[in-house]
């Protein structure tokens, strides 16, 4: 008999549906809580009621999800109402897709990442479906897979960066005699180590980030100055590649805006991670802009975000790749893109530093028509400006009282600095 052969002597028909569908949500892993439009619990499953701890189905239904259902970021941060990811989904009715948070089990006492969703069905009584899978493992072996590639990265780093060296030494006409060939040789040889030399970095970086391990020193900063010191770095490059290259000016804005740039616009920011994010746009604009275009660099104050864009008149990108280019990896597939070097992770790296401060980019762009890239950021005024300079420098007092090392002249890892 044929295994797809249907079997006439299973019962179908609307009680046997639901019987199969129970005996399936009992018997499943992952979380499954069900709720009405006003959050109020109306099914919860085995699974659920185990990894939340709550007492029993009975004790859940009928109750808010909220009492149910506790989460923190994945960092162990206690959530705000207004960046409780759950909470938005359930009263916005935007779903959630596999977001990764800390489950707080009904007695607080234990935290389990898991992957949360929300699914929002429209009509009848039970209109949220939230589901959730205990990620532990999969995030023990992300771990696992990241320390290998970090450590592999850091230990490649040194002879690549020896290989680039000695490649320097060889054409050099200073150090070194050779002939035209061997010149074409090496000169290839040595775009290829800095390739190489560039993606361990690049690798290396990323482990980090998804290991959590890079965590932004936020300071007190002017951000304009900033930004254009990060800017002036570039000038030569970008000449040397026959662009056009600018601060403070941006060919889409009238002169009255870009005249905006004499404000004084204060961030409170990584400056570390402004000059990776910085840079590696520049550094894009730089390489994806044919000679003869131009790089313009802006820095405004927009309400209480700091924007900033870096505009190129370079090759563009297409609507079907703009989606992608912050993923990790994702490289635009065409003529142009092939025969310029790149490892697809400098945009997702950007992503990553942005988001830890708080702020989010984006880019703008049409194939063959160049591109924008925008950084937003929180802003604060110059009354708070003063007051995080004052508390940097007592920090920096004490530290230097009790000889405690100062860590990068700032607060360590607190968007908030300690002031209200
Ligand atoms: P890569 O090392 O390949 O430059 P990125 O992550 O920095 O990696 O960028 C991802 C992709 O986005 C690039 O491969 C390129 O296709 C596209 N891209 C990024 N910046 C620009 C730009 N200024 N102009 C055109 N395409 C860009």
């Amino acid at each position: 008999m044929s295994l797809f052969k249907r079997n006439n002597t299973v019962k179908t028909g609307p009680n046997a549906d639901d019987m199969l569908a129970k005996m399936a949500l009992s018997n499943i892993h992952d979380g499954v809580i069900i709720t009405d439009r006003t959050g109020i619990v109306k099914f919860a499953n085995p699974a659920a009621i185990a990894m939340t701890e709550c007492s029993g189905v009975g004790n859940a239904v009928g109750l808010d999800y909220a009492l149910v259902i506790k989460i923190e970021s994945k960092e162990g941060r206690e959530f705000t109402a207004s960046d409780n990811p759950l909470t938005i989904a359930m009263t916005t009715g935007q779903p959630l897709d596999n977001h990764i948070v800390c489950l707080v089990t009904c007695p607080g006492s234990k935290r389990i990442p898991i992957a949360l969703s929300v699914i929002i069905e429209d009509g009848g009584d039970a209109s949220r479906i939230i589901t959730f899978r205990n990620v532990t493992k999969e995030l023990a072996e992300d771990s696992e897979q990241a320390e290998f590639i970090s450590t592999a990265s850091h230990e490649m780093r040194t002879p690549v960066a020896s290989i680039e060296g000695y490649l320097s030494l060889a054409l050099n006409p200073q150090t070194a005699t050779i002939d035209e060939r061997a010149r074409g040789y090496l000169t290839a040889a040595h775009n290829a180590s800095q390739h190489l030399g560039r993606l361990f970095k690049d690798l290396l970086d990323t482990t980090k980030l998804a290991d959590g391990h890079v965590h932004p020193h936020f300071e007190p900063v002017e951000m304009v100055g900033t930004v254009k010191q990060i800017a002036d770095g570039y000038a030569m490059p970008a000449k040397n590649a026959k662009l056009n290259y600018q601060f403070g000016s941006n060919r889409s804005k009238s002169i009255s805006e870009s005249r905006k740039l004499d404000q004084v616009v204060y961030g409170y920011v990584d400056v570390n991670f402004m000059r990776e994010i910085i840079g590696n746009l520049i550094e894009n604009a730089i390489k994806y802009t044919p000679a003869g275009g131009s790089v313009y660099v802006n820095v405004r104050g927009d309400g209480d975000r700091v924007l900033i864009n870096v505009t190129d008149t370079g090759i563009g990108i297409s609507g079907d790749d703009i989606h992608h280019i912050f993923q990790k990896f994702y490289r635009a597939d065409n003529s142009d893109t092939r025969t310029i070097g790149g490892t697809g992770l400098g945009l997702y790296i950007v992503k990553q530093r942005v988001e830890a401060m708080g702020g989010t980019v984006w880019a703008e762009s049409a194939f063959g028509e160049g591109s924008t890239f925008y950084v937003s950021l929180p802003r604060i005024t110059g009354e708070e400006y003063e007051k995080r300079m004052i508390a940097v420098r007592n920090a920096a007092l004490v530290q230097n009282n009790t000889n405690q090392p100062i860590v990068n002249n700032s607060i360590v890892n607190n968007p908030n600095g300690g002031i209200k």
